[in-house]
């Protein structure tokens, strides 16, 4: 198949490359680098079944040739880069999410949206089934980055239930691993480029706060198979083993027995969700998906990583 990923030089869009291109697909990648890196995708260059395409998924889409499947993974999608990028974040998951469907229905193609666990705002069920509404402040802090989000969710439902597209969504719950950027602010980065550069650990209130870590590798598996499903409705995928922000600072600790580092507290930012843990009972029915790396051997290959080349 041909397969179009917007967001292609980010994180995980630069993994789900590599799976796809592992399963013998072509794949066109495209990005405007606004949190992407060309070091992600620099071992593409000369891949013949690679294309790359800078491009913004917020002006209108054309890609030559036939397309098959369409990952929209383009998005800021860090509290850090959202905030930062507020009304590009607006754009990519209002203006890009329709500039895609268009060009799915253009293309006949398959489309798939990358939603987020941020759907559910600062839940109070926990965990949180598909079916939870969410809990999100419509103005607040985050708000740039998870009201998109369902607008996203939306407009693919609409384009589906109207349009006749085929579609599916993903609500993606945090996951870690190689190629994250060190400087965007998301946890497990953070306490890693702090501990192998013997800087204090920033937990941000008490660390009570619960999160639940997936790998990278189980992600983009699920990924693929969500898009390979016939099912239209949310998927969660996220591993749902829930830990504390503060053990996660511990166990990062823990495997980098040399590190200097001492934790410190710090106020919390506004919004920030109290829980959060995927209810992955759907992932497993519908696509027998489940996560497999745990997270010590997943910590251990990510800080293998960055201790290769982390600069401050
Ligand atoms: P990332 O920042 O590493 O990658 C996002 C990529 O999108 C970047 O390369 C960026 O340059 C590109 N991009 C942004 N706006 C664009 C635009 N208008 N046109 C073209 N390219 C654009 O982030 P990530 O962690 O890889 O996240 C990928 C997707 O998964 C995002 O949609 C994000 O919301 C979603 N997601 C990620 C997580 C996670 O834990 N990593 C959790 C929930 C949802
Ligand atoms: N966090 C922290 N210290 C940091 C970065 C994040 O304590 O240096 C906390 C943050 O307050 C949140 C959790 O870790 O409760 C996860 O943050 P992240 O930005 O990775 O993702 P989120 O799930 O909030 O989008």
């Amino acid at each position: 198949m041909r397969v179009l990923i917007s967001g292609a030089a980010g994180f995980l869009a630069s993994h789900l490359t590599d799976l796809l291109l592992s399963q013998g697909h072509e794949v066109v990648g495209l990005d405007n680098f606004i949190t992407g890196k060309s070091e992600n995708i620099a071992h593409l260059t000369g891949n013949p079944k690679y294309t790359f395409i800078k491009a913004d998924v917020i002006e209108p889409v054309k890609v030559d040739g036939p397309i098959d499947r369409i990952y929209h993974m383009a998005s800021p999608a860090s509290p850090i880069g959202y905030v930062k990028h507020q009304i590009a974040t607006v754009k990519v998951n209002s203006q890009g999410t329709w500039n895609l469907l268009e060009l799915c229905l253009e293309k006949n193609a398959r489309f798939l949206m990358a939603s987020t666990s941020e759907c559910y705002g600062d839940p109070q069920v926990n965990p949180q089934p598909e079916t939870y509404w969410g809990n999100v402040n419509p103005i607040g802090l985050r708000s740039m980055y998870d009201e998109p989000k369902r607008f996203s969710e939306a407009c693919t439902m609409a384009y589906h239930r109207e349009r006749g597209a085929d579609t599916r969504i993903i609500r993606i719950f945090n996951t870690y691993g190689p190629r994250m950027d060190p400087h965007d602010g998301r946890v497990v980065i953070s306490f890693i480029r702090q501990a192998l550069n013997n800087e204090p650990l920033t937990v941000f209130g008490d660390g009570k706060q619960t999160r639940s870590l997936c790998y990278v590798s189980d992600l983009v598996r699920g990924i693929n198979m969500v898009m390979e499903s016939d099912f239209h409705e949310p998927i969660n995928l996220g591993n749902p083993q829930e830990l504390t922000i503060l053990d996660i600072a511990k166990e990062v600790l823990s495997l980098i027995p040399e590190s200097q580092s001492k934790i410190t507290h710090h106020p919390m930012p506004p919004d920030d969700p109290k829980v959060r843990k995927p209810d992955i009972t759907r992932a497993k029915q519908i696509l027998g998906w489940q996560p497999v790396v745990s997270r010590r051997e997943g910590l251990a290959k990510m800080i293998e990583f960055y201790r290769a080349g982390l600069k401050k």
